[in-house]
């Protein structure tokens, strides 16, 4: 199998654009076939050099890799000419003047249905020439069959008078040289497909590409991915949450929960599984479970799986994890992080059940690092006489626990023998001890949070919130 992922560079990779690359992916990866990655970039206005750096890299980050290429449709301009050449020898292409505006006349005067065939001329645009009889049928692995019947085609524009290749008849050739044999794509190229068909058939018939003695021309499969809807059943746009895949990295996503969701968006186990390792997807992932019905993108769904997912990495993983982009958001220093790394290890472990993005780390686990935040009205609820006079016995308790290890059993138990002496109910006891060290009423758990902290930060903070102020 030879797949290809085409972006346009004409900005960010879409989620739409992310999909399509990930399923071509899965497939090369499941068939142990070849993935070629072509920057359609004929678009010269749009295409920036930039915006190809913003698609590879989305594509990195994704942990998407390619096999050929990148190669750029610009590049090839000279064997687009050449090959247009080939076809205006051979017949198979014309020149001609014919406007846009001469194609509505000869439908007004023949019929919509009637395909618009033009003069032949010695300048002007070139066209393809449809042949009269016939058909072209469309194989698509996911829609299947749609005939096209030639007398209702006109003739396509495939280059302009300078003899520039149009998109259509560009993306044809590219595919002919790369020799693809699957190009897999979004809904919204299905009506170029016959126009590239033609293409192809006519480029193949005028020998463009030397086949083998015996050897049968073959053409792509074709397989078109459902559309994708928000929750709300409209096409997926920017009011549906993040759109790129630059946005979901800054949304803190890790980028296996994002290619287990992008694969669920029109693609289905056959046990309906909806947590799945990129193993298990590439093991699993085939054209012949890929849906016709437009898929629903739910950013709430890709934040349960992204949790799920966080949850299995190692500790150690998921630090460096947050480490990275703790960093990319610029929330802390480096310093304040790698002062000492194993609490950063410690912080992802006790944190990570309450979290589903990396984003949420932050707000939940940074005071272990800069100390507790400033929340007024915390402060106002559970540092009241009361709550002083408990977080006081919790200090005392505290600052005996725990030989040989001020561990949380240690802690727990500590804090139990405050309860029991006390009477007071948990809640009156923790919430005190828990703005004390974090400064907020949330926090990863008591014991847990006090032991990462080790009793002399610990007593520190209890002090320092038990100062008058
Ligand atoms: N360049 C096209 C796009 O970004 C894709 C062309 C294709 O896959 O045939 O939408």
């Amino acid at each position: 199998m030879r797949l290809r992922f085409a972006p346009s560079p004409t900005g960010a990779l879409h989620i739409g654009g992310a999909r399509t690359a990930l399923f071509n992916w899965l497939l090369a990866r499941h068939a142990g076939g070849a993935l070629v990655l072509r920057i359609e970039d004929t678009d010269r206005e749009r295409s920036t050099p930039e915006n190809v750096e913003q698609i590879l890299d989305a594509l990195r980050w994704l942990e998407l890799d390619w096999d050929e290429g990148p190669i750029l449709q610009s590049a090839r301009s000279e064997r687009h000419r050449e090959v247009l050449e080939r076809l205006l020898h051979s017949g198979r292409a014309y020149r001609s003047s014919a406007t846009a505006e001469d194609v509505q006349e000869y439908k007004r005067r023949h019929g919509a249905e009637r395909g618009f065939r033009g003069a032949e001329e010695r300048s002007g645009a070139v066209r393809l020439r449809v042949p009269e009889e016939g058909a072209t049928v469309v194989h698509d692995a996911i829609r299947g069959e749609t005939s096209f019947e030639h007398v209702h085609l006109d003739d396509p524009v495939i280059a302009r008078a300078d003899g520039s290749a149009l998109y259509n008849f560009a993306v044809a050739i590219d595919d002919l040289d790369a020799a693809i044999t699957h190009v897999v794509r979004g809904e919204d190229h299905l009506s170029n497909t016959p126009k590239q068909l033609l293409v192809l058939e006519a480029a193949l018939a005028a020998g463009i590409r030397p086949l083998p003695a015996g050897a049968e021309p073959s053409l792509p499969v074709y397989a078109h991915l459902p559309l994708l809807h928000g929750p709300d059943g409209r096409k997926l746009s920017k009011r549906h949450g993040a759109a790129s895949v630059q946005e979901l990295r800054h949304a803190g996503y890790l980028p296996s929960a994002v290619r287990n969701y992008l694969a669920l968006l029109g693609w289905g186990a056959t046990d309906d599984a909806t947590v799945l390792s990129t193993e298990a997807l590439i093991e699993q992932f085939s054209l012949e479970r890929v849906s016709r019905s437009p898929a629903r993108f739910d950013e709430t769904k890709l934040r349960w799986l992204d949790g799920v997912h966080l949850r299995e990495l190692p500790a150690q993983e998921l630090a460096r994890r947050l480490e990275q982009f703790i960093g990319e958001a610029g929330l802390a220093s480096e310093a304040q992080l790698s002062a000492d790394p194993q609490r950063l290890v410690g912080a992802a472990r006790i944190s990570r059940e309450k979290m589903q993005t990396l984003a949420e780390f932050w707000p939940l686990a940074g005071f272990f690092f800069t100390g507790p935040v400033e929340d007024p009205s915390a402060r106002e609820r559970w540092l009241d006489e009361r709550g002083r006079a408990l977080l006081a016995q919790a200090r005392d308790a505290l600052a005996l626990a725990g030989a040989p290890d001020f561990d949380e059993p240690a802690v727990e138990a500590a804090l139990a023998e405050v309860l029991e002496r006390t009477g007071a109910k948990a809640r009156d006891l923790y919430q005190p001890l828990r703005v004390a060290i974090a400064g907020r009423a949330v926090s990863p758990g008591i014991f847990e949070s006090v032991a990462l902290l080790g009793r002399e930060e610990t007593l520190a903070r209890v002090d320092a919130a038990l100062a008058p102020r």
